[in-house]
């Protein structure tokens, strides 16, 4: 490990420090989180801010999400929905929570609309060994043919729950998915029970739209 290394190691066991402060307190998500190399998702200009619990903006008007918030999301879908499971995010972005996700044990698929954070994405993934399965396109329709998914993760800002997400779910499948208004919505569990889905509320986000047939215009 050389030096640069060894201080981006340090900011980020002390970002698990800080998570853990804030209530995050599964350690199987603290460890996947201290084990992914967030500096890498950023872009340059954000590379020194990378271990802090903030949003940075990762150009096209997108943003990687905040520390905490993917530390929330994945707790929630690890609460509900054991690895080796087959879980769909919508909004690859910086790649990040996909990581995460991969690094949890999940076999990770990911759809982006926008086509160069989508092609930024599958390089780092390549270039970091990381495998997630990516798409290009609208994922407020899901990814029809690769379903069913034992879990969806949707991290971006929907009007309502698109759906085709939940029409995608496996039988016992969860999908978390934060549903609102454009600057402020609730995280929201599915959990799908045969034909039957249960929801459940919990706490508010602001998170960037999710724009689609399925999302916002
Ligand atoms: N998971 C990302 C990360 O870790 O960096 C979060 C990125 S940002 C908060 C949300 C992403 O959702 C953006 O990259 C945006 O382009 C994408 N997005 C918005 N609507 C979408 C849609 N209908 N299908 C796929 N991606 C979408």
């Amino acid at each position: 490990m050389n030096e640069s290394e060894r201080v981006m190691a340090a900011r980020r066991s002390g970002m698990v420090r800080d998570l853990r402060h804030k209530g995050i307190i599964d350690e199987r998500v603290l460890e996947a989180i201290g084990s992914v190399e967030r500096h890498r998702f950023v872009d340059e200009e954000s590379r020194d801010y990378a271990y802090e619990d903030a949003a940075w903006p990762i150009g096209y008007g997108q943003t990687i999400s905040q520390p905490y918030t993917v530390a929330y999301m994945t707790s929630l879908l690890l609460e509900r929905c054991a690895p080796p499971a087959k879980v769909l995010e919508i909004g690859t972005g910086s790649g990040y929570q996909a990581a995460v996700l991969d690094a949890i044990g999940y076999r990770v698929y990911s759809v982006e609309r926008i086509p160069e954070l989508y092609e930024r994405a599958v390089k780092l993934f390549r270039a970091l060994d990381i495998l997630v399965m990516c798409r290009l396109g609208d994922g407020s329709l899901g990814w029809e043919e690769e379903a069913p998914f034992e879990g969806i993760m949707v991290t971006a800002a929907a009007p309502d729950c698109p759906q085709h997400l939940l029409g995608q779910l496996s039988p016992n499948g969860c999908l978390v998915i934060p549903v609102g208004r454009q600057d402020m919505q609730q995280m929201t569990v599915y959990r799908r029970s045969g034909d039957r889905f249960e929801k459940e509320m919990f706490h508010h986000f602001a998170f960037v739209p999710l724009i689609g047939r399925e999302g916002w215009n």
